[in-house]
């Protein structure tokens, strides 16, 4: 009796797999191996242009050709296309008439939280010369103070001319640095609420503090760093006026914990569902034709011509359907798209913001959340209970460890991705992603069970 009480349990009982307790060693090795290359990926992708940079490095020796606007395309080919230096788009024609199969499409981002310099960021005071800045998409601002910081972008010169920058990540090179306060006076500061412990405008950037030697001189110590950056870059101060430059931790990814289940890392939202999306683009034979968006922007909202909210991404299926000589209606309406974002993971130093049932366990596996939004749903896209059950039937036929997920509870708060953006072109599209702790964190973590998963799943959807 009783055995055939657990069989009917088995039998009716929906239960999540963690990945560790199910995989045999050697897909554990497999997954291990992976998270390794995503590391070596991240660590130097630290921003959308660094990231854009990699993909094209990767692809390109994959035999992937750049594709711009107006050039023919036909079945077989590889092709990546750069929007800007900061969005970037890896596709593959298949053989299947694109009328009846549509674009299999995983959309991620490659844009993470960070603190950017403003356009007159250089100023001295009191021994010290700072850039001030202006930080970059929802980041506890306390969480930036005192850690090793580096300096990524790119300035363009009065003359047009550009040049990159990147210092902090050698380990010869010097760093750059938030002041936070000492407790024996921050009494009154620990008693502010969360976002003024550390204001906006208290992000200033520790840059230098040796003098000019030149009496004359006020600001003798902002003119010796002006000196330093003119001779190694060639930059006036006026420059900074036309440069995207970009604070970010200066930490590399690193296994987290005695049997290295983890990754700790700077981006990996969304970086651990760019890189796994990528790979199932590179890795993947499928008759269909499939495509990465990698964009820019989601952190604050997908805006701009680099974002999601941009036609040209549209414009660029259009490009491939006239090709192709299908309509873009009918193969946008025919089209699926797995958005690629990072979900929260149930934390159990943090219970009370999530409900259990329906949160993200760490190395159970990728999550799909059928709609984000908070509140009621505001702003969300909400995948359709068919749509859910299409992607279901193939991570169940194919043996990928998945979940499904809602950011936490109800009332307490909520975010957005870039899928309902996707959906808006009539395009059938689910959230799903990799369980991130410590989301928006200079160091976040994740599973490299949940990262491989990711991976799995993302191939089995283009296959
Ligand atoms: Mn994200
Ligand atoms: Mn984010």
């Amino acid at each position: 009796m009783e055995e055939k009480e657990k069989s009917l349990q088995e039998k009716l009982f929906y239960r999540k797999k963690n990945y560790f307790e199910e995989a045999d060693e050697k897909d554990i090795e497999k997954c291990f191996q992976f998270a390794e290359n995503y590391k070596t990926f991240l660590g130097k992708s630290k921003t959308e242009r660094e990231t854009c940079q990699n993909i094209v490095e990767i692809v390109k020796k994959a035999g992937f050709k750049e594709f711009h606007f107006g050039d023919k395309l036909k079945v077989g080919d590889k092709r990546y296309f750069v929007n800007r230096g900061k969005s970037v788009a890896v596709f593959k024609i298949g053989k299947n008439n694109l009328e009846k199969s549509g674009i299999k499409i995983l959309g991620s981002h490659i844009d993470s939280p960070r603190i950017d310099l403003k356009q007159n960021p250089m100023y001295e005071d009191s021994g010290f010369c700072f850039f001030k800045t202006h930080y970059y998409g929802g980041i506890k601002k306390y969480q930036w103070t005192t850690i090793p910081l580096a300096l990524h972008g790119t300035i363009i010169k009065k003359d047009g001319s550009f040049v990159n920058v990147s210092i902090g990540e050698d380990e010869s090179d010097p760093i750059f640095y938030i002041n936070d306060l000492l407790p024996h006076l921050g009494q009154e500061q620990m008693m502010s609420n969360g976002h003024k412990i550390i204001t906006g405008e208290q992000l200033n950037l520790v840059v230098g503090g040796k003098a000019y030697k030149d009496k004359k001189v006020k600001d003798k110590i902002k003119l010796n760093i002006l000196a330093i950056l003119n001779e190694k870059y060639g930059i006036l101060e006026e420059d900074f006026l036309s440069s995207e430059l970009s604070i970010v931790p200066a930490y590399m990814p690193r296994d987290i914990g005695f049997d290295r289940a983890f990754i700790g890392a700077y981006g990996h939202d969304d970086k651990s569902c760019v890189y796994p999306s990528l790979r199932a683009v590179l890795d993947t034979q499928s008759d269909d034709t499939i495509l990465a968006l990698m964009v820019d922007k989601e952190e604050i909202g997908s805006e701009g011509n680099t974002g999601m909210k941009c036609k040209i991404y549209e414009d660029l299926m259009d490009e491939i359907c006239e090709n192709m000589k299908c309509s873009p209606r009918v193969v946008r309406s025919k089209s699926k798209c797995l958005s690629a974002d990072v979900t929260s993971c149930f934390d159990p130093n943090f219970p009370n913001v999530y409900e259990k049932t329906n949160a993200s366990i760490i190395s159970c596996g990728v999550s799909i959340n059928k709609y984000t939004g908070s509140g009621g749903k505001s702003s969300a896209n909400d995948a359709s209970a068919e749509f859910m059950g299409e992607i279901r039937k193939i991570f169940r036929d194919t043996d990928v460890i998945y979940q499904a997920s809602e950011l936490g509870k109800v009332d307490l708060g909520g975010g957005g991705t870039i899928a309902k953006f996707v959906a808006q072109l009539n395009i059938d599209t689910l959230d799903i992603g990799v369980p991130v702790i410590s989301m928006h964190a200079p160091y976040e973590l994740i599973s490299k069970g949940d990262l491989y998963n990711a991976y799995k799943a993302f191939c089995n959807f283009v296959k």
